[in-house]
């Protein structure tokens, strides 16, 4: 019953992915015609690229189902803005003929590649894209003398660099598209953010100069705003910016030369503008891949060296630089509390390091559960934790101690072959009252002595640097 379930409701999301598939590939093909100078080929046409990004990232739609829903979207746009069948049919053989090609190729890379984690992607993708401009060019030699009074060459530079451009613009977006990527920055990204704005508006100045100086060399334009973009904005973000630059290019730039290419005065200039806008939009896009994956290195690196590897508690220098800086402010009362684990060394001698390793990071985890987000907790060394208790009396702080020690000592840990293990704490706890220019050192090393108090008076239990603010040593009940 269950399974049939789930086995009906997956095929309800293919089924719904394939709709979304016929309605991009139809809206595509709108643009695409609309775009498309009358009597010539499309200028901008990113049907292709939105089936071929479709198929490649949801590889469940890419069924005999699925392409014949793509092509249908593209016979039914042409057929519904008055295009003759024939033609239509000639036409949009050869778009599916490319897109089979380019995904035969795309659909051999590895998830990592197809999910643009690797700059080197954006060289495979530009292969993909150029077998499949080559299935549209072989077509294209074909279909330009019959159609469009043209050579065969001419139609197949045509048709191949048209593929190309589109597919190297349109494709990263699709390949990128993820949750955190659809921020506008990368999500571990940090720095002064205040002018973060500005690559963007780098952006419309130069489409704008682009637009207003034109000539050949205009497609470059954009790119050291793209490159800019790429070091401050996500893969996602860029890709859309490149795609933006590339459309605006191809209109402004390709529409101004059709005149000098079919008038057979310079049959390279198109070809030109669009191998150059295929050019400028692999650089950002590569750029921007590096960057996010040094970004995510670096907060690995970050991660890594402030944080202890066995338990996840802080380091013991980033845990020193954070609680000094905290006690430093002098803003609140502040409590210190050292935790050791007792007897820690026979239960490694009795249960091997494995065990011992088990119950720290129990021990941890149970000491995290008493502490709210904003306390600090570090390893200072061995068995051995600080805690720094933000905001806190001292008499709010003995209770979260207490409850801390009765919390390990209830919690056995538990080791493989079902031995369950009984781990204590001594802690030791000294305050630091709002204002009171005292410093961590001191903190900790009151803290420590409280704690060989504990020790001494027969561990598992709580004791106060000073005697008055916190009675005595308690024992958890
Ligand atoms: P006390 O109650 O007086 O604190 O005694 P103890 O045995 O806990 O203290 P002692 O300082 O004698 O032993 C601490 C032991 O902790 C010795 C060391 O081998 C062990 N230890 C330190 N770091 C680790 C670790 O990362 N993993 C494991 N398994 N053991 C560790
Ligand atoms: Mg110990
Ligand atoms: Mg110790």
């Amino acid at each position: 019953m269950t399974v049939s379930w789930s086995i009906s409701q997956t095929k309800g999301v293919t089924l719904r992915l394939t709709f979304i598939l016929f309605v991009l590939v139809f809206a595509g093909c709108l643009f695409g015609i609309w775009t498309r100078p009358v009597g010539l080929l499309a200028s901008v046409w990113p049907a292709n690229a939105l089936m071929l990004g479709m198929l490649l990232r949801v590889p469940k739609i890419a069924t005999p189902l699925g392409w014949l829903a793509g092509a249908m979207a593209f016979l039914l746009a042409d057929l519904l803005t008055g295009s003759e069948l024939f033609i239509a049919l000639i036409l949009n053989a050869a778009n599916l003929f490319s897109i089979a090609t380019a995904y035969f190729i795309l659909s051999r890379l590895s998830v990592d590649l197809l999910r643009l984690r690797h700059p080197v992607a954006m060289l495979y993708i530009l292969l993909g894209a150029a077998c499949g401009g080559v299935s549209a060019g072989l077509v294209g030699s074909l279909a330009n003398p019959y159609f469009f009074d043209g050579n065969m060459l001419n139609g197949f530079t045509f048709w191949w660099i048209t593929e190309v451009v589109n597919y190297v613009a349109i494709l990263p977006i699709f390949l990128s598209a993820s949750w955190s990527q659809v921020s506008l920055y990368y999500p571990n990204r940090w720095g002064n953010r205040s002018y973060d704005w500005l690559p963007a508006l780098a952006v419309v100045v130069s489409c704008m100069a682009m637009l207003l100086i034109g000539g050949p060399g205009a497609v470059a334009f954009p790119v050291l705003a793209l490159l800019w973009c790429a070091l401050v904005y996500s893969v996602f973000c860029t890709a859309i910016l490149t795609l933006l630059c590339s459309v605006l290019a191809l209109l402004s730039l390709s529409a101004s030369s059709y005149h000098l290419i079919f008038s057979g005065v310079d049959d390279a200039a198109l070809f030109s503008i669009r191998l150059g806008a295929s050019v400028v939009a692999v650089a950002p896009i590569m750029l921007a891949i590096v960057i996010r994956n040094r970004n995510e290195l670096m907060e690995k690196l970050r991660h890594l060296s402030n944080h202890d590897a066995l338990t996840g508690a802080a380091s013991r220098a980033s845990f020193l630089i954070e609680a000094t800086r905290s006690v430093e402010e002098r803003q609140y009362p502040h409590a210190v509390m050292m935790i050791d684990l007792d007897h820690f060394k026979l239960i490694n001698d009795q249960y091997g390091h494995a065990a011992g390793d088990k119950a720290l990071k129990d021990t941890t985890s149970q000491i995290k559960t008493c502490l709210r987000p904003k306390d600090l907790i570090g390893r200072m060394g061995g068995e051995e934790f600080a805690v720094l208790l933000v905001n806190c009396h001292p008499a709010d702080a003995v209770i979260v101690a207490q409850r801390i020690c009765s919390a390990v000592a209830s919690q056995p840990v538990a080791l493989p072959g079902g031995v369950s293990l009984q781990v204590t704490t001594s802690i030791g706890l000294s305050f630091a009252e709002r204002g009171e220019p005292v410093s961590l050192e001191r903190l900790l090393a009151d803290a420590d002595a409280a704690l060989y108090q504990s020790k001494g008076a027969g561990r598992n239990r709580v004791t106060c640097s000073t005697s008055d603010t916190c009675r005595a040593s308690s024992q958890p009940g």
